[in-house]
C-alpha cells in the first residue's frame, strides 16, 4: 500500500510549473498550487520592463523535457519566456491545480502535517513544495526624498507601462543586470536617460542574435538535435563561467576577465568615460552583466552616466552630492531584490512551534538549499545556498525536483512519515560551504547581493557537477526519517 500524499506547491512561476508537473508525473495526483497572482509565470510575469531577457541562453534556459525550437534569439525577451512557461503549463494542464490570486501567508507544522492558511481559507498537506523564487520582492531604496519626486516613479519590476517615456528625462538609478537591460532599451527613445551609478558594473558584451527560421525549422523538425545543443550550451556555459567563478584562480576565471575588459577596453572610445564605467574589482565579483549593447547606449549623446553619489529626491529630480540637480521627468528604481527572503513574508512554523523566522534570523540556510531541519516534509526550489548566480535555474530546479521526488518516495512507500536534514548534516554542509565559499571570485572585494551579513557568499561554492552528483540521489543518512 502506497501512503497518498497531498502535496501544496507554492508559487507557480517557473519551478511551480516544474514541481507541480513532476509530482504528477510521479503519481502524485493530490496536488494544489497557490499562487498569489491571476497568472502563471514568476519573475517572467513581474518584470516587464523594456529590454527584459534571461542571460543564460534560450536553449539552455528550457525545461529538459520541454525544448523549445522557436526561441526568437540566443537570448530571448522576457515576454517569450513567459509565453514559454504558459505553453508548458498548458500542455501538461498544470492551470487545473492551480488557485490563482490565493496568496499562503502561514504554515505551521502540526500532528504531522502542513496546516495551510491562504488568503482564501484554510488548507492541509503532507508535504509542500515552495517555489517561491529568489528575486522576487523589490528592493526600494532608502533614499531621502523619494516621495517628494513630481513625476512617476517605480521600481524595475513593477514597470509602469502607462508612462511615455518618448520624449522624457528618464533617471535609472542602478547599473546591475536591471538597469543595464532598461539603459540599453529605452536611451533611443527618451530625450535624456541619466544613469545613476554608485558602484560600476563588469559588463560582457555578448552579441544577441536572433535565431532565423532556417534554424528554427531544423529545430522543430529534429528534437535530438535541440537536445544536444542544449547540452553543448550547457557545457559551454559550465566551463566558461559556472565553474570559473567558483575558483577565482582557475584559467577559466582569467579568461573571463579578460573577455570583460576587452568588452569594455574596446566597447568605449571615450578614455574618460570608460574610465568611469571601470570597476575597481575583479570581474564577476558582483553579478556579472550581460549585454549586447549596453557601451553603445552609454555613448548616445543623450546618455549620462552619473557617479556622484545621490544626496536626496528632490520634487524636479535627483540632487547629487557635488549640489547638481538632474532634472527628471521620470525615475526607475533598479534597485534589486530582497534576496534574503525566500518564503517569507510567510510565517512558517515547523516542528515544536519554531518558526522559519528565528531560524533564519540571521540568514537564511538550508541543507543542500533543499531542506531546513525541524522543517519536515517541506522542501525549497531554489532556496537559500543554491547555485543561484551562476547557472539556468530551470536546470537547478530540475535537478532539486528530482532529489525531492526520491525523498517523497521514502514517505510514499511508508518507509518514513515525516523527512526533513538533520541538524548535523546542516550544519556540516554549511561549514563546508563557507570554507569552499573563500575560493570563489564573489570574495574578492566587491559588495554584492551574493554576500550575506557576513560578508560569506550565500550561495552554492563548488562546481556544478558536484551539484549534480549531490542532487543525483539523497544521502538518508544526512535526515530524519521519522517512522
Ligand atoms: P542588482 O543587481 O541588485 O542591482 C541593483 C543596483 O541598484 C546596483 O547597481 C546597486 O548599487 C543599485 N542601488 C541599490 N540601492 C541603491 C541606492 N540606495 N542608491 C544608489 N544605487 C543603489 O539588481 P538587478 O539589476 O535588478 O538584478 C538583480 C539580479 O536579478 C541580477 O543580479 C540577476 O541575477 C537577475 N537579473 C537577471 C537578468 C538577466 O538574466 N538578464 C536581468 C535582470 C536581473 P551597488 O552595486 O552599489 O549596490
Amino acid at each position: 500500500m502506497r501512503r497518498k500524499l497531498r502535496c501544496v506547491v507554492v508559487g507557480a512561476g517557473m519551478a511551480g510549473i516544474l514541481a507541480a508537473i513532476r509530482l504528477r508525473e510521479a503519481g502524485f495526483d493530490d496536488v494544489t498550487v497557490y499562487e498569489k497572482d491571476a497568472r502563471l509565470g514568476g519573475t517572467w510575469r513581474d518584470n516587464t520592463y523594456p529590454g527584459v531577457a534571461c542571460d543564460v541562453p534560450s536553449h539552455l534556459y528550457s525545461f529538459s523535457f520541454s525544448p523549445n525550437p522557436g526561441w526568437s534569439h540566443d537570448f530571448s525577451p522576457g515576454a517569450e519566456i513567459c509565453r514559454y512557461l504558459e505553453t508548458v503549463a498548458e500542455r501538461y494542464d498544470v492551470a487545473r491545480d492551480v488557485r490563482f490570486g490565493t496568496e499562503v501567508t502561514a504554515m505551521a507544522f502540526e500532528g504531522g502535517r502542513w496546516r495551510i492558511e491562504t488568503s482564501a481559507g484554510r488548507d492541509v498537506a503532507d508535504v509542500v513544495v515552495a517555489a517561491t523564487g529568489v528575486l522576487h520582492q523589490p528592493s526600494i531604496p532608502d533614499i531621502e526624498g523619494l516621495d517628494t519626486f513630481s513625476g512617476p516613479v517605480f521600481h524595475s519590476a513593477r514597470w509602469d507601462h502607462g508612462v511615455r517615456l518618448e520624449g522624457s528625462r528618464l533617471g535609472v538609478v542602478g547599473t546591475g543586470s536591471s538597469a543595464v537591460q532598461i539603459t540599453a532599451a529605452v536611451v533611443d527613445q527618451v530625450r535624456e536617460l541619466h544613469l545613476f551609478q554608485r558602484t560600476a558594473q563588469w559588463v560582457l558584451t555578448v552579441p544577441n542574435e536572433p535565431i532565423d527560421d532556417v534554424e528554427r525549422t531544423r529545430l522543430a523538425a529534429d528534437p535530438a538535435a535541440m537536445l544536444a545543443l542544449r547540452a553543448d550550451l550547457s557545457t559551454f556555459f559550465e566551463e566558461s563561467f559556472a565553474n570559473a567563478v567558483v575558483d577565482a584562480s582557475s584559467p577559466a576565471m582569467a579568461h573571463l576577465e579578460e573577455a570583460c575588459r576587452t568588452s569594455l577596453e574596446e566597447g568605449v572610445r571615450d578614455p574618460v568615460l570608460r574610465e568611469r564605467l571601470r570597476p575597481d574589482y575583479r570581474a564577476a565579483c558582483k553579478r556579472l552583466v550581460v549585454s549586447p549593447n549596453f557601451y553603445d547606449a552609454m555613448q548616445r549623446d543623450n546618455a549620462h552616466l552619473v557617479t556622484e553619489r545621490i544626496a536626496r529626491i528632490e520634487p524636479e529630480g535627483v540632487r547629487t552630492v557635488d549640489g547638481e540637480l538632474h532634472y527628471l521627468d521620470v525615475l526607475v528604481l533598479a534597485t534589486g531584490f530582497r534576496v534574503d527572503r525566500f518564503l517569507r513574508p510567510m510565517q512558517v512554523v515547523g516542528e515544536g512551534g519554531i518558526a522559519l523566522d528565528e531560524v533564519w534570523a540571521e540568514r537564511p540556510s538550508a541543507y543542500l538549499a533543499v531542506s531546513v531541519p525541524g522543517f519536515p516534509n517541506l522542501f525549497l526550489l531554489n532556496g537559500p545556498n543554491g547555485p543561484v548566480g551562476n547557472f539556468s535555474l530551470i536546470e537547478v530546479a530540475e535537478l532539486q525536483m528530482g532529489y525531492v521526488l526520491q525523498l517523497l518516495e521514502e514517505l510514499a512507500a511508508g518507509r518514513a512519515a515525516m523527512v526533513s536534514a538533520t541538524r548535523d548534516a546542516a550544519e556540516r554542509f554549511e561549514a563546508s560551504r563557507v570554507e569552499a565559499a573563500q575560493r570563489t571570485v564573489w570574495v574578492t572585494g566587491c559588495s554584492s547581493w551574493y554576500l550575506d551579513d557576513r560578508g560569506i557568499p550565500a550561495a552554492w561554492p563548488w562546481t556544478f557537477d558536484r551539484f549534480r552528483a549531490e542532487m543525483a540521489s539523497p544521502r538518508l543518512e544526512d535526515f530524519d526519517l521519522v517512522p
